[in-house]
């Protein structure tokens, strides 16, 4: 899909845009399901710590229970053929836990038999004893019904606790008919309950609840309020849930608290979290994306630029080489009869040819820089000489363009420098290119020579168009034209300062500019002084530059 012009120059916002808005909604409805999972992620774990007490009742409840159906469910023969004596095997036979005092007790007459036993050995208590009492008060109902007569409809185990100390759980015997015939019971040893049977049921649950980071304390009050049993100290804590126990032990109550951190405190932890890293995860995100939009625009740009290179190379090829055809068509016509023409023409075909080798150099060691090629040819010269044999070669075209060319400090003497004497006539040769081509009709150009501490300095000087302040850097990249002021009209390649840089780094010295726009431009390469220990070294050295970065 073709983007209309005005809307192509923003396609990354355009994209940035299309990812930041799904991006913010998504954050948005995260941060409301969040919310949401904070406030009912209290409730649920406040459930889960239900559920963890409704388990340890139930452990207790079964316990009991098992326990008594399993000891008390005496064959009714126990009673019907005076065998009552016989219980005491029973209860061996099947084991007896948790229990203070077994009893059973006949109920074929108004005043049966009630034996006692303790560890299955049978034992008289003292009369108005409190388990006597708490025996009496628990079978009276059932005697009552034996004495009216008939089947009883129902029979289940009934727990008797008024005495707090003498609980008991009662299980009435049947015969074939359904008639009552007896009680069996058992009056439980709390003791035990708090040792055994607690812990016990506490552990089990505790097993099989999740309790993860909350780690709830258990812990467990008789009727009284005092503390009979717990898993932690609850100093600090308030009991988040409670509940009493529903078989026996009725009056005494269990309660949970978190032993680091209450269900409301890790919801809103989690919250936190989730929140935090959403909103880390969000960043990455987005950095990554600008990241890629920058690398995007700046491949753009480069291929702007090279787009842009292309077409200012065929310019800079096609102009010369078509003076070059016309003045050597006028010399093979035999149309200059002045030798004062011819040689000016000839002229005209050396500078072009020698501004078309000079471009045609640029590509090259611009190709050979970019691939790593590009080598040096290092040997102790004198910087002088160099300058000047670049002037006295370029001297032609500025005459023809008519350029007053002035060399500044051509007197002064300067130590000899490691340099590649090619390689720096081409860097200047760059520089005074740009100071004809950027003149804007000002035709007094500056070399100066000179020394300044561990360096000697070439200068040109030019009175040209001059170079914006925040353009002053990026001038030495590949490519890059300054694209505002009169250089629209200056078609060039946007590669020499960037091989002129090349050049200079490979000297181990740098090049700086210093411009004002409308004033002019100085351009000034620093070379290090040979060092006096170095001149020994060969002349010769060869290096080679390392692949320019992208
Ligand atoms: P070009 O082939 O465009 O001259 P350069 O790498 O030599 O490429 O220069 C890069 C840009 O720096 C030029 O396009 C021009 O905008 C600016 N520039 C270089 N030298 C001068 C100068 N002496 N005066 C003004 N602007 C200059």
């Amino acid at each position: 899909m073709k983007l209309p012009p005005a809307l192509r120059r923003y396609t990354h916002w355009i994209g940035f845009t299309a990812i930041l808005i799904p991006l913010l909604v998504l954050l948005a409805l995260q941060y409301r399901s969040l919310a949401r999972l904070d406030q009912t992620s209290a409730l649920v774990h406040k459930a889960g710590l239900n559920n963890l007490l409704e388990a340890v009742a139930k452990e207790v409840d079964y316990f009991y229970r098992d326990n008594a159906e399993h000891l008390l469910d005496l064959p009714a023969s126990v009673f019907t053929q005076g065998q009552i004596s016989k219980a005491a095997s029973h209860f061996k036979k099947k084991g007896v836990e948790g229990v203070k005092h077994l009893f059973v007790e006949s109920l074929l007459n108004d005043d049966g038999p009630l034996y006692f036993y303790s560890s299955c050995a049978s034992f008289q208590p003292p009369p108005w004893s409190p388990e006597l009492r708490a025996v009496y008060v628990a079978s009276s109902p059932w005697k009552f019904l034996a004495h009216k007569g008939g089947p009883v409809e129902r029979v289940r185990l009934t727990v008797e606790e008024k005495d707090s100390n003498n609980r008991i759980l009662l299980y009435p015997i049947t015969d074939d008919s359904s008639k009552l015939v007896g009680l069996a019971g058992m009056v439980l040893d709390e003791d035990y309950f708090r040792a055994h049977v607690l812990p016990e049921a506490v552990n089990r649950s505790l097993a099989t609840f999740d309790s993860g980071e909350l780690a709830p304390i258990v812990s467990v009050q008789d009727a009284k309020g005092r503390i009979v049993y717990t898993t932690g100290s609850l100093r600090g804590r308030t009991a988040e849930v409670e509940k009493p126990f529903s078989l026996v032990f009725t009056d005494w109550t269990i309660s949970l608290a978190s032993r680091h951190a209450t269900p409301a405190v890790v919801a809103r932890r989690n919250f936190r979290l989730n929140v935090g890293l959403s909103t880390a995860l969000a960043t990455v995100l987005l950095g990554g994306v600008l990241l890629a939009l920058r690398t995007a625009s700046r491949e753009m740009k480069l291929s702007r630029m090279k787009n842009e290179f292309v077409s200012n190379v065929s310019h800079e090829l096609r102009t010369p080489l078509a003076s070059i055809r016309v003045f050597a068509e006028f010399l093979r016509l035999g149309r200059v009869d002045a030798p004062e023409k011819a040689r000016e023409y000839g002229e005209y075909i050396e500078t072009e040819s020698r501004r078309l080798s000079q471009l045609i150099n640029n590509i090259l060691d611009f190709a050979s820089i970019e691939s790593g090629r590009k080598t040096y040819h290092f040997e102790r010269c004198d910087v002088r000489e160099v300058v000047c044999e670049t002037l006295k070669t370029f001297g032609v075209r500025l005459r023809q363009n008519g350029f007053n060319i002035h060399l500044e400090g051509a007197d002064t003497p300067l130590p000899p420098a490691r340099i590649d004497p090619g390689a720096i006539a081409q860097s200047l040769s760059n520089l005074l290119d740009n100071a004809v081509k950027y003149s804007n009709g000002k035709t007094d150009v500056t070399v100066s020579l000179r020394r300044d501490g561990d360096w000697i300095v070439v200068s040109v000087i030019d009175q040209g168009i001059g170079i914006p302040r925040d353009e002053q850097r990026k001038i030495f990249d590949r490519f890059h034209r300054v694209s505002t002021g009169l250089v629209h009209d200056v078609k060039g390649s946007g590669l020499g300062l960037s091989i002129v840089r090349h050049i200079v780094d490979a000297h181990r010295g740098r090049v700086t500019v210093e411009s004002r726009p409308g004033e002019g431009s100085t351009f000034s390469i620093h070379l290090p002084v040979e060092p006096p220990e170095s001149s020994a070294l060969a002349p010769q050295a060869e290096t080679r530059e390392r692949p320019s970065e992208a």
